[in-house]
């Protein structure tokens, strides 16, 4: 498999700790952890244009990308605030687990976590919600 660019691999690590901070979580204290996932990143970024999350499979990468749902920050993470690749985590490691539902397989692995910095991140759940809010009111 082809490296990516130093420049595009820049790019996706800047990216990583600016969402980090705006979502309220810590990047992997193992740096290898992190270098790991963004390195997945920004090689996507340069096959199919879009920063595919690298800890799936895709059969057709470019059609994924047209999904959305897996570009990061995916839909997992801005809905209940969980990064399986364990690029976006609590400062000790672990993901987020808290808005997982029940019988989410991340809830299976590692029981619940709680997140570090409530106020922060989840910006899907927050859209939903206004919608399911503005829904009951609205008669
Ligand atoms: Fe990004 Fe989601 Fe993959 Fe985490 S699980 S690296 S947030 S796409």
């Amino acid at each position: 498999m082809n490296e990516p660019r130093q420049r595009t691999s820049t790019r996706c690590g800047r990216y990583a700790r600016k969402y980090a901070e705006k979502s309220g979580t810590s990047l992997h204290p193992d740096r290898a952890v992190t270098e790991t996932v963004v390195t997945g990143l920004a090689r996507h970024i340069e096959q199919v244009g879009k920063p595919l999350c690298p800890c799936n499979f895709y059969p057709d990468p470019a059609a994924e990308a047209k999904q959305r749902r897996w570009i990061c920050a995916c839909d997992e993470m801005q809905k209940y605030k969980y990064c399986h690749c364990l690029l976006f985590v609590t400062p000790e490691g672990v993901p987020i687990t808290e808005y997982l539902p029940e019988d989410h397989e991340g809830r299976q692995a590692y029981g619940h976590r709680t997140r570090p910095v409530p106020d922060k991140g989840r910006a899907m759940a927050k859209v939903l919600g206004r919608h399911q809010a503005e829904g009951s009111t609205g008669g």
